[in-house]
């Protein structure tokens, strides 16, 4: 195959590739915006890419414009999805100007005062100018994490790819007068080889960011029970084994409060199941506004709840439940028919050493059955020394 056409080809090529690839991603991902900008602005490419070689019936400057408004429309699409994967709102007057300009200046050097050099230079500044205002708005976020760091430092290249590049085999080059000189001249083999290492590299970094999202949503999936909002069992037990790790090497105290509601069976057979649930819902968002971001709540079977208060004792752990007790107690929960109330009951244990999270939670749970025995509605602690419970560090938690 003829070496140009190969080089003409390839860039078309992988940007389709890409484009379909962030197509199916966005599909399975609605909500993410920014992969169906990426999937327009890796179609868009093509199109201009085919366009510089294929002159439409409409003649030749009006086919170079619409081959450059493909290019302009790919660049601010790219542009926006990456600013807005990264949290940052998006520049629009800021590309708005700089896609707009370079446009114009183009239009200007195609049909008042025909110049392909300045042509080039208007297209090249433009996207350059893009680039690197992409790189300004990654620069407050670069340091927090690989694909921040990476996106900005392929953009500050892209950005001097188009400007420094361009300026540099212009001035070496000399102008070019004719599209035969200019399509066989290093200018456009070098850019057409490096722009497509550039978007194939920022396309990577892309799917990274994207893959580490689903990740982020799944794991946060797989750990939140979606009835109360709160952390499910396994997702406390994670959490919550951090936090005693950070208390013992911090050497801060902790407690762990343990909850269940009140002869709740007999409220749903009452109530209705449906009615049980806003309860339930009710409860959680009143223990994690109580617990608030330092600590972690979690609901760990169907009306039991966990809280683990770092820089807790027993004895602020013991006001926490009081508090929580007292407000069910004198009816505070709005979503069921007045003057039906629902109790709770509670367990305390504060840690003693480096207990760990299985005897704790062992001493909760037997200070949370005293609570239950002695008429429920009441708070209840576990005085135990942490040495007579690590025998049981291996039992089963109930
Ligand atoms: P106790 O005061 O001894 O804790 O009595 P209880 O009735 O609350 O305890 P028991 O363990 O006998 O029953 C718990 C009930 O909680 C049984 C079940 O129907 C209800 N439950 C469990 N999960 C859910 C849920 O997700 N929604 C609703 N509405 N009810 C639930
Ligand atoms: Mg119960
Ligand atoms: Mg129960």
């Amino acid at each position: 195959m003829d070496t140009g056409l190969f080089i003409a080809l390839l860039n078309p090529t992988i940007a389709l590739a890409l484009g379909a690839a962030f197509l199916v991603l966005w599909f399975h991902q609605r909500h993410r915006p920014y992969l169906a900008a990426l999937a327009l602005s890796y179609a868009f490419c093509p199109a201009g890419f085919l366009l510089q070689y294929f002159t439409l019936p409409i003649g030749m400057a009006p086919t170079k414009l619409l081959s450059n408004i493909c290019f302009t429309i790919a660049a601010c699409c790219l542009a926006g999805a990456i600013v807005a994967r990264y949290g940052r709102r998006v520049p629009y007057v800021g590309i708005g100007i700089l896609a707009g300009g370079g446009l114009l200046a183009l239009c200007w050097f195609l049909f008042v005062q025909p110049d392909l050099t300045w042509r080039i230079l208007s297209m090249n500044f433009g996207f350059g100018g893009l680039s690197l205002l992409v790189a300004a708005e990654l620069r407050t976020v670069r340091r927090n994490g690989p694909t921040e760091m990476i996106l900005f430092v392929l953009a500050l290249l892209s950005g001097l790819n188009f400007i420094g590049r361009t300026l540099a085999i212009v001035v070496m080059h000399g102008p070019f007068t004719t599209y035969d000189g200019f399509y066989s001249s290093s200018y456009w083999t070098t850019a057409l080889l490096s722009q497509a290492l550039l978007s194939l590299l920022i396309a990577l970094s892309l799917f990274t960011a994207a893959a580490l999202d689903v990740m982020k949503a799944l794991k946060a999936e797989t750990y939140t029970d979606p009835l109360s909002g709160l952390l499910n069992r396994r997702g406390f037990e994670d959490r919550a084994a951090l936090l005693l790790r950070q208390c013992a090497s911090a050497k801060l105290p902790v407690a762990l409060v343990l909850a269940d509601l009140d002869h709740f069976k007999a409220l749903n057979d009452q109530h209705g199941h449906a009615a049980g649930d806003r309860v339930i819902a009710d409860f959680a968002a009143k223990l994690s506004f109580a617990t608030g971001t330092r600590g972690a709540a979690g609901r760990i079977g169907g009306e039991e709840f966990a809280v683990l208060l770092p820089l807790c004792d027993l004895a602020s752990a013991r006001l926490f439940a009081e508090a929580i007790r007292s407000l069910y107690s004198s009816g505070g929960v709005t979503t069921l028919p007045p003057g039906v109330r629902v109790t709770a009951s509670f367990g305390v244990a504060a840690r003693t050493g480096d207990e760990g999270l299985a005897p704790l939670m062992q001493r909760a749970d037997e200070a949370l059955y005293k609570a239950k025995k002695n008429g429920r509605d009441s708070v209840r602690l576990s005085y135990e020394r942490a040495e007579t419970v690590f025998v049981a560090e291996n039992a089963s938690v109930g």
